[in-house]
């Protein structure tokens, strides 16, 4: 890790009564703690607030309880922003490696679930306990149950009112994060302070969420299979594919696959669910009827999908009938309403169970190099805060460690 000298403290914040640190953080999520534990490290003194009883709440509930912390094939294709270049310069100074590095040298065990997904054997507070470890050995001074009222910029820094006092610092960190899951401490703030100090916002949505489904029909087929998941689905919208498993819901569909291609989606947008894409569903078709013709297709379909779910295709969508009874014409029929059942979704589940936050603070307003607002010279952003976000799979978390090892590097 790269050791810079720690810049003079200015005068101004010599004279103060207030509390005063080198580097203030908002927000002790991910991406807040790893900014000041390596901020500290260097010999900066940092104060980190966060208005939740807890640091880190979303690391807790992340991955099932098992936090799926990085991901081995992490690369900027993994990320959706109005500004695609700008989350590489960071995610390749601080990698996956660099991470799985400081897992290991906690001694967290841990496992690649698919795709590169690594979680940890245990629980996600392995993940938390090591980050707050690192922050208490390099001295942070972490406050909980602080809100901050106001900010303003003064000479050689920024003033915040807090719940603690008046605190003033150098280098302010936004780590925020985005508008998700408000139960676990989401607020507008980051967005708020951006606005404030001259920056853009680009149009935030909620990524990574289920759809729901209003269509009477459909909507009795999600909810008769509730709980049912079907492997390796091919999901396609806007020219964005994802091979993953579905899951039917009462209020719709989710499921890994569905996450992902959420985030590409648009508001009465349809998308494609391929439901067997590693199967050529013509040729397939056209062997059963020639080697099972007396077999009805539902008898068929259970040797590909569940017994309940092979029956209720057949009554929604397709005729049941012996193989030998079908013309090619029908077999064709069937074949693509398998392979492209086109669907619009009536829109998501939200912020309440959301994944992620889509758009946020504009990244050509921010440095790619140090995160430092290219508005305000001070203020610096990390994390979800900013518009940039990950595709499914331990990536939201990479660009938290990343962007906020980059900031540290120049509170
Ligand atoms: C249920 C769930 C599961 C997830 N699982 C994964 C996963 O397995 N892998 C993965 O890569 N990503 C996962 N994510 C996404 C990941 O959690 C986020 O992308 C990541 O936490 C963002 O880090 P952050 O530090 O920017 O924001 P956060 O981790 O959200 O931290 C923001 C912090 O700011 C604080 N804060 C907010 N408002 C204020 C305020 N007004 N005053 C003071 N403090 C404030 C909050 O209390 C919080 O502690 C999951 C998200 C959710 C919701």
């Amino acid at each position: 890790m790269r050791r810079l000298t720690p810049p003079a403290k200015h005068p101004a914040l010599e004279e103060t009564a207030v509390l005063t640190s080198q580097v203030i953080i908002i927000g002790a999520g991910a991406a807040g703690l790893m900014c000041a534990m390596s901020a500290a490290a260097r010999g900066r003194r940092v104060l980190l607030l966060d208005h939740a009883n807890k640091a880190g709440k979303k690391i807790l509930m992340s991955g099932g309880g098992r936090c799926n912390f990085t991901n081995l094939y992490c690369e900027p294709a993994n990320f959706l922003s109005h500004n695609p270049h700008f989350c590489k310069s960071a995610l390749a100074r601080f990698t996956q490696w660099d991470f799985i590095a400081l897992v290991a040298k906690h001694g967290v065990p841990y496992h690649e679930k698919k795709l590169g997904q690594l979680f940890c054997d245990n629980k996600s507070s392995d993940i938390l306990d090591l980050l707050l470890d690192e922050c208490e050995q390099a001295g942070v001074d972490l406050r909980l149950s602080t809100s901050v009222s106001e900010i303003t910029r003064v000479e050689g820094g920024y003033q915040l009112q807090t719940s603690i006092g008046p605190t003033r610092c150098e280098s302010l960190v936004i780590a925020t994060g985005g508008l998700s899951i408000p139960t676990l401490g989401a607020t507008g703030i980051g967005y708020q302070i951006a606005r404030q100090f001259g920056h853009s916002l680009l149009p935030t949505r909620a990524g990574l969420v289920p759809f729901t489904i209003t269509d009477p029909q459909l909507k009795a087929l999600c909810s008769e299979l509730s709980g049912t998941s079907v492997e390796d689905c091919r999901i396609t919208c806007n020219g964005q594919s994802f091979v993953e498993n579905i899951l039917f819901t009462h209020r719709g569909l989710s499921g890994p696959a569905i996450l992902q291609i959420s985030s590409y989606w648009q508001p009465g947008q349809a998308i494609s669910i391929d439901l067997l894409p590693r199967i050529d569903l013509p040729v397939w078709l056209a062997e059963q009827q020639r080697e099972r013709p007396n077999s009805e297709l539902k008898t068929l379909l259970a040797d590909l999908f569940t017994k309940k779910m092979a029956g209720l295709l057949a009554e929604h969508w397709l005729t049941s009938k012996p193989m030998k009874q079908y013309t090619p014409g029908e077999l064709k029929v069937i074949a693509e309403r398998l392979s492209d059942w086109q669907l619009v979704p009536a829109g998501t589940e939200g912020y309440r169970t959301a994944e992620v936050t889509l758009g946020g603070v504009d990244t050509r307003e921010v440095s790619s190099k140090t995160m430092e607002s290219l508005k305000s010279p001070g203020l610096y952003f990390i994390g979800e805060v900013l518009d940039v976000s990950g595709h499914l799979g331990g990536f939201n978390f990479q660009w938290a460690w990343a962007s906020g090892y980059a900031a540290a590097q120049y509170v």
